[in-house]
Parts: C-alpha cells; structure tokens; sequence
C-alpha cells in the first residue's frame, strides 16, 4: 500500500445519503481504513433530522453508530469534509455536483448527469484509470480551483465493461448484443411498485439501453491528453427489470477482432489481474473477474456478493453461432455498479493525490471573527 495514503485520512460527505446508493456508500465508509465520513446531505424531506431519524435503511445490521447521530445537511456546497460522494436523484444531482465542484470539492458522482461530459472522467479503476488525466483539463475549461467531478457508470453498464477489458486487451472488440435482467433495487427506493414486479418481467428500464451502448464506448476508449475517443464498438442492448432484490444477470455475444477459441476466452477472463497499485486500493479486488464452472451458475442469490460485491461474476462462456462467443455475466448493482464503485473511484484519485484536504482553510466561524 501507498505509504502517503495510509498516514491520513480524508473527510468524506455523501450526498443522497438517505437513499438506496447512498445507504450503501454510508455502511461502507463507516468500515473504511482511509475515509472518515463526517457530512450527509439529502432532501428538504431528510434535512435537520438526524440521519438515522431521516433513513429508511434497508442494509443488514444497524445503522453504523458514527453516523446515527449526524445532522442531515441542504445541498448547500458548504459541508465539512474534503470531498463528497454523490448518489443524488439525477433530478438534482447535476446542478449540485456542479456547485460542489465549484466550490473547491472533489465530487465522485453514481449519478448519470455529467457521465457522457467531454471532459469528465466516467471511471472504472481496472479498465481505465489512466482516464483520470482529465482532470487538469476539466478543471481548466470549467474554472474549477481544487475542485472536480468523476463519474461511475451506470450498474448494468459496470460489470459488463469489467468483462469485457480482458477480452478487449487479448483479442480486440468488434460487437456485442447484451439482454440484462436487472434487480429491483437498481430503481431505487420505493422504485418498481410491486404490482408491476412481483411474478413479472417489465421490458422496459428508461435510459437504461441508451446507457449501454454509449458509456462502454467511453470507458473502453482513449483519453488522449485533449478529449475522448470512443472505442468505436456496436452495441445492441435489451434491458428488463425481474423480480430480484440485487444483482444485475446479462446474456451477452461478442464477436472478437481476433480468433478465439473458448479456451483462449476462459483463460483471458480467468487471469486478468490489476496492477499492484490498484490491488492495493482498500475496496479492489486483484482479479475482479471471477469464472464460476457450473451450467448454473451465476445466479443473483447465490453469487451477487462474490468479492464483497466487487466482483463481475462469469459463467456459461460457449460458442455463439450468430457472433463468436457469448456467456452469462453477474454483478451487484449496488456494490460494484454503484458504491463499491464510487469508494474505489475515490481510492484511485487518493493514492494519485487528486483528493486534498479543505482543514487548512479557515472554519465558518473564523471566517466570521475575522
Ligand atoms: P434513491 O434511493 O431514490 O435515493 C435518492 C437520494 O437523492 C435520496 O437520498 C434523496 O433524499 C435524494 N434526493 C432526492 N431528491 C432530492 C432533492 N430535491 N434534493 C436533495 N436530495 C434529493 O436512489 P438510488 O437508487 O440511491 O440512486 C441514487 C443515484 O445513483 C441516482 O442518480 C441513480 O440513477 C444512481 N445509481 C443507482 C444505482 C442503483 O443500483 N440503485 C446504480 C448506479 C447509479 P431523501 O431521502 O431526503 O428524499
């Protein structure tokens, strides 16, 4: 591990932190080794309750102790910590991150609003960090001082790409068709009503297919030291909402650059590896794709949790007769599509020095005895 990052920590905000994503980045900090989580702001529903007055929390366990107590702050750009995560409505969470970032904060976004920007890093660590090298760039175009905003993909979106860098370094990609089945929980809370959900499929997850197949162009594509280029794939996507709590299934076919047998396939999803400086990251996994043997497998209730939920889980890998290969792929939406995610995107900006600490500049109420 870095010996920089393990002597300081940093203060964390969350923005959103009421809801399904932000529940979850809150049970993560309160366990993390180099994030303290001092800030939490939501809605004018939640603000001036304590946060475990203003959460309808839906994690295991009780709500961590160090945060039952905090105050539930406005969207005011003024919360003390050094950076925020934000797993705002995407209904708000544009203008805020902006003001964040405005503001002097670091913003590490699960919201959709400024994923597709031209000069915002959309980051999975394990695929592209070198993406990072934006930020100088965004921060001169916008006139932002200390601060900036990286995004995450969308939960479908994120174990999908996972998969595919392996298969992307060793053989090239050409095109894929992807059908998801995606859990309930990726709505949100209260999200599908359960008329619609229980014993059902819904065909239909607004924006999510229009996702697919532009952020893996990005993520899979270059920065090169000016703006992004895409990765120049054809995507087909079918996105359904089934009747699970968590974990995102999709079928997908790949037609490679290169002939591959499915041998070759198994062994370059199997042996991918990070780099030492990403295994080192609190919430990386050192090899974050996992190839489960079983005709069965994965399976969401089974297998959504491999790797603390930071896992993309493989099974099926076969001959596709329309294209080259096709094989089933699992991730949870929450952890590795949406929390995990946004704690790992933080790490990575950590152990490169992006995230600087705001204790320095004087408190509210020196500023106000001055
Ligand atoms: P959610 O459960 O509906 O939570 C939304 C959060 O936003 C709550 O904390 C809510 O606060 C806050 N909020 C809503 N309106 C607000 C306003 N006008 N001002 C301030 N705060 C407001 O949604 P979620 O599933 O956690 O998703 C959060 C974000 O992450 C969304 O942008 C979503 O698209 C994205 N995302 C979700 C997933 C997933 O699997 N669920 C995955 C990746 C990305 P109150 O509780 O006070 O209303």
């Amino acid at each position: 591990m870095n010996a920089r990052v393990n002597t300081k920590r940093w203060r964390a905000g969350v923005l959103g932190a009421t809801g399904m994503v932000g529940q979850r980045i809150v049970k993560l900090l309160s366990e993390h080794p180099w994030f303290e989580l001092t800030a939490v702001a939501a809605s004018e529903r939640s603000t001036g309750k304590t946060y475990a007055d203003a959460t309808r929390w839906h994690l295991e366990g009780p709500v961590p102790e160090r945060v039952r107590g905090l105050v539930v702050k406005d969207l005011e750009p003024t919360l003390d910590c050094d950076f925020v995560f934000s797993a705002l409505d995407s209904s708000v969470a544009g203008e805020a991150e902006e003001q964040f970032a405005r503001a002097g904060y670091a913003v590490v976004s699960n919201s959709k609003n400024h994923r597709m920007d031209p000069d915002v890093p959309l980051l999975i660590p394990e695929v592209n960090a070198a993406h990072v090298n934006c930020i100088p760039v965004q921060q001169k175009n916008r006139g932002y001082d200390s601060g900036f905003i990286v995004t995450n993909p969308n939960c479908s979106t994120a174990g999908l790409v996972l998969v595919l860098k392996p298969l992307a370094d060793a053989f090239g990609l050409e095109k894929l068709f992807v059908v998801t089945l995606q859990a309930v929980s990726g709505a949100g809370y209260p999200g599908v009503p359960a008329m619609d959900a229980l014993g059902n499929v819904v065909p239909y997850i607004s924006g999510e297919e229009e996702k697919m197949e532009a952020e893996p162009q990005k993520l899979l594509g270059k920065w090169d030291g000016h703006r992004f280029i895409d990765a120049g794939l054809g995507i087909s996507a079918h996105c359904n909402r089934v009747p699970v709590v968590d974990g995102h299934l999709e079928c997908v076919s790949v037609r490679l650059k290169k002939t591959a047998t499915i041998a070759e396939v198994e062994e370059a999803l199997r042996s991918f590896e990070v780099s030492e400086e990403l295994a080192s990251l609190p919430t990386a996994l050192k090899r974050p794709v996992v190839v489960l043997d079983g005709d069965d497998r994965p399976q969401p209730r089974k297998d959504a949790n491999t790797g603390h939920g930071m896992a993309a889980v493989v099974g099926r890998v076969r001959e596709c007769p329309l294209l080259d290969v096709k094989l089933t792929l699992l991730s949870h939406n929450l952890v590795r599509g949406a929390a995990g995610a946004a704690l790992l995107n933080a790490e990575l900006l950590a152990a490169r020095g992006f995230l600087k600490s705001r204790q320095a500049e004087p408190s509210e109420v020196e500023q106000a005895t001055r």
